[in-house]
């Protein structure tokens, strides 16, 4: 991918967990790498198909000073999901906010946050099997759709299915969201689960009776499998509810393991 770098962007703004430095503020140094496809614009010599650095610039310093964060870490995160939505054409953006006057009673030349947020596809699955499931499913649609974490979220029909696993239960309402997001998987997964405990859930039987399970399907063609997370998640491949709405989003999405389409996986299932 290529970069649009922005080095040495000077600001004054009111950052810090002092309240001396809320007061007084002091000089910021933004760096800014935008990573972004310019072949199009190189091609026609057209700024309207890249992204216009001043601009750039105006939002970075909109978002360093229109308000005051305790922490440079969350400047640099607003800053850069300020850029990330700005500017729908870059993917990704390395961020890095300097504060060379920082109360540090020592010699320093600066002390910074350098991180890198971009935009990731990701694959939920989303199921209901008590209460209001049609309410519940839409409601975490909703919330992924006012999230400034979440764009493009696109939604599946959904679809009642009988129960998989322990089946003594109400059948269930299914489907897929197909989305990108600037959270990484694990961050996600937390926002997965905060969203499944205040849609009420208790987590009580393995594959038992819930209001909402949220389930992170792919994540890019990442592969995961730790403690917490495994990615893609292991049961795809024998999960008609899964794979059919999925197939009406996204019939090519990759399985990054074993290397087919979900429509091929969906037919292997016929
Ligand atoms: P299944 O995952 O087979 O559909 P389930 O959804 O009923 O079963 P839960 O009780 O919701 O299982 O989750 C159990 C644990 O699974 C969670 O605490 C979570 O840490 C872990 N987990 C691992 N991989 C994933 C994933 N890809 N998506 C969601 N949870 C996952
Ligand atoms: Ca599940
Ligand atoms: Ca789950």
């Amino acid at each position: 991918m290529d970069r649009i770098c922005i080095e040495g962007l000077q600001l004054f703004a009111r950052h810090g967990v002092f309240p001396e430095e809320n007061e007084k503020g002091q000089h910021f140094v933004v760096h800014a790498a935008l990573l972004v496809d310019t072949e199009a614009a190189g091609i026609q010599d057209d700024l309207s198909l890249s992204v216009d650095y001043a601009a750039v610039c105006e939002v970075i310093r909109d978002t360093m000073t229109s308000r005051i964060y305790q922490l440079i870490e969350t400047a640099a995160q607003e800053t850069a999901l300020a850029i990330l939505h700005a500017f729908p054409s870059v993917n990704s953006v390395e961020l890095e906010v300097c504060k060379p006057e920082a109360p540090i009673p020592m010699a320093f030349r600066s002390v910074s946050v350098k991180l890198q947020r971009g935009w990731h596809t990701a694959v939920i699955a989303l199921g209901s099997n008590m209460g209001d499931s049609e309410g519940f499913l839409n409601g975490a649609v909703q919330a992924f759709r006012e999230s400034r974490y979440f764009r493009h979220v696109q939604v599946s029909d959904f679809l009642w299915t009988k129960p998989y696993g322990y089946t003594e239960q109400a059948d269930f309402l299914n489907g897929v969201v197909l989305c990108e997001t600037v959270y990484s998987p694990h961050a996600l997964l937390d926002v997965l689960q905060a969203a499944e405990q205040r849609a009420g859930r208790e987590r009580k039987l393995h594959w038992g009776p819930r209001t909402l399970d949220l389930d992170l399907i792919f994540y890019e063609d990442k592969i995961i499998s730790d403690a917490r997370l495994q990615v893609p998640h292991p049961g795809v491949q024998d999960r008609t509810f899964v794979l059919a709405p999925l197939v009406q989003l996204a019939p090519y999405y990759w399985h990054p393991v074993l290397h087919k389409t979900a429509a091929q996986l969906l037919e292997d299932l016929a």
